[in-house]
Parts: C-alpha cells; structure tokens; sequence
C-alpha cells in the first residue's frame, strides 16, 4: 500500500520535496502546505496532519520541525506531513471550524467529492493521504477556550493486527492517557474514518486554550520520533517516560442552553459517577443545568470559557477499564 508522492509532490529517494497542495473543486482556493520526505531504502508509509483545529498551535509547529529536521537520506520508507489542514482559518484564529462553511472538519471525515468546503477537504484527505498510507497520526490539542490533560485516542476496529498497530502508536507516542475508543465514539472523526479504512491510526492531544508554548510542541516531536523508531522507519531508541494509562471509553458533557458555565473540577482531577462538577446559569447567576459525572474517571478536558453556546461541549471525562490489566 505504500506510497512514496503526494500529489503532485514526487521527491527521489533520499529527498524531501514541499510545496502548497490545492485541494480539488473549492473556490475560491484553499491550498494546503506539505512535505514529502522520501527514505533511500522502501519502507512504510507515515501520514502526518496537523492544524485541522488550526488554534491547536503545539501540534502545527510540532509537524513543521518534524518535517525540516529529518533527514530523507537516514529515513525508511516515506513521511508525508501536512502542518496546517485549516489554512483559511489560520489567521484568523478559528475556533473548532472553518470559515469557509463553519463546519468542524473534524466531524466531516470522510468526506463528500461535491460537498461543502470542510467535506471536500475530508474526502481529499481520505483519499490522497489516509488510503495510501500503513500509518496514520493526527496532532491536536486544546482548543482555544478547552484545557487538557495529554492523551492520545485510537479506535478499536475488532481487527486484531490493525488494533495491536494504532495501540502500539498510541502507547509510543507516550502521553498521560491512551484512550481505546468504541467504534463510532467519535463520528466524522480522522481516526474513525482510518480505522473504517484498516489503516492503523491515531489523534494526539497535547497543549491547551490557544496557547504556543515549547513543552508541547516537544511532547509532539518526540512522539513523532517515537512513532517513527516503532515503525522502523528510523533508527534509535524510542523515549519512553510517561507509561500511559488505559481508558476503554470518555463521556462528554454538553450544554442544553447557552449560559453562563461553571465548572467545579479542574483537568486531570479523577472524578465519581455521579458526583457534582459544576453548572450552567443564565445572565442572573440562576442554575439552570446541573452537570453530574456520568462515569468515574479522569477529567480529560474542560471548557475554560465563561459563555458557552447550545450544543457546546462542556467537559470530557475517561473511563478507565473495569479490568486495568485487560
Ligand atoms: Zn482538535
């Protein structure tokens, strides 16, 4: 299945080859930067995408250095990075969508070829890079208003190789929490639409509210380094510190009315089913949803923001399995 090109990138063996990548049937354009790094020996195929939540900033920079510092001649097989998916909302620091049709582009995988501007770009990218690729790796983080605790999510697929394959990416990448997601958990998501495919795949969260700061973008580049000596596509010895924990599924809060949001837990508390985590309240400081702990589990995000909308996510929690050993 490996691929060596990117559309119309085609490095030789041992190069690195980049350019801005037009995404077909969108006007006006919206062309995306990309890397293709070629190995001088044949190996797998790596697909890299990042800033598709384009205020995620730690993932963006993370994939950019990836993409200058490694060199095609020590490499195995072929790295296609894609830094910034999200490119008209870039600069003007979107939040969760693109302004093009403000749709999350992460629900919208796989796409649609005559679709909105957010389906087309799923559909390319399904097509042109995921299909193509043995490995799959979608960095993000919290968004503008979200505070996280790191973790990776992969989706269990019920094909054992495939499962063992984003597992170990998960774990490689060696963040606080490796979260083996239910089919469908998320839908429209990158990782969902992979593990559809076969492809073994994995969404990194590292980072948090907007901010570009340099632990993060660190956390991302020795995951990557670290995906990229499991795959074998590199050679050295992976660093490993953080022995991430196991979660089998998360439950995600959200707000049934636009309000005022009060959280009384903070990211990475370990919380009780059904324990008070705080509320919702309209302009008069009156509360009119009061938000319970579905499962037991570590608070993995949380919305930072005072204002929230209908629909709005509000708190995401993990559910570690009832077996740990399992
Ligand atoms: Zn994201």
């Amino acid at each position: 299945m490996s691929k060596a090109s990117f559309v119309t990138l085609k490095p030789g063996r041992g190069e690195r080859a980049h350019g801005m990548v037009r995404i077909p049937g969108i006007e006006p354009a919206w062309e995306i930067p990309a890397y293709v790094l070629r190995g001088k020996e044949t190996g797998p195929t790596l697909a890299i995408t990042a800033g598709i939540h384009c205020a995620e900033y730690p993932g963006i920079a993370a994939a950019l250095r990836v993409a200058q510092e490694t060199d095609p001649a020590e490499l195995r097989g072929t790295l296609i990075i894609l830094p910034l998916v999200n490119t008209p909302g870039f600069f003007e620091r979107s939040m969760y969508t693109n302004p093009r049709d403000h749709k999350n582009i992460n629900r919208t995988f796989p796409g649609k070829a005559d679709g909105s501007p957010s389906e087309r770009v799923t559909h390319f990218l399904t097509t042109e890079l995921i299909k193509n690729a043995d490995a799959y790796i979608d960095l993000h983080g919290g968004d503008m208003i979200e505070a996280l605790i790191p973790f990776t999510i992969y989706q269990r697929t019920g094909k054992a190789a495939v499962d063992k394959q984003s597992e170990e990416l998960a774990l490689t990448f060696d963040l606080d929490f490796v979260l083996a997601a239910e089919p469908d958990a998320v839908p429209g998501a990158s990782y969902t639409a992979a593990a559809k495919l076969g492809i073994p795949a994995v969404i990194t969260e590292v980072g948090q509210q907007g901010v570009f700061e340099s632990a993060s973008v660190e956390r991302h580049v020795r995951g990557i380094r670290n995906a990229l000596i499991r795959l074998k596509m590199v050679e050295g010895q992976e660093v490993l510190y953080a022995n991430p924990k196991r979660l089998e599924r998360f439950e995600w809060l959200h707000a049934k009315a636009q309000g005022l949001y009060y959280p009384a837990v903070s990211v990475g508390q370990n919380v009780e089913k059904g324990q008070a985590i705080g509320d919702v309240r309209d302009l008069f400081g009156e509360v009119q949803q009061e938000l319970k702990a579905p499962i037991s589990g570590p608070v993995l995000f949380i919305v930072t923001a005072l204002a929230v909308r209908k629909g709005d996510p509000l708190i995401g929690i993990g559910a570690a399995p009832a077996n740990p050993a399992g």
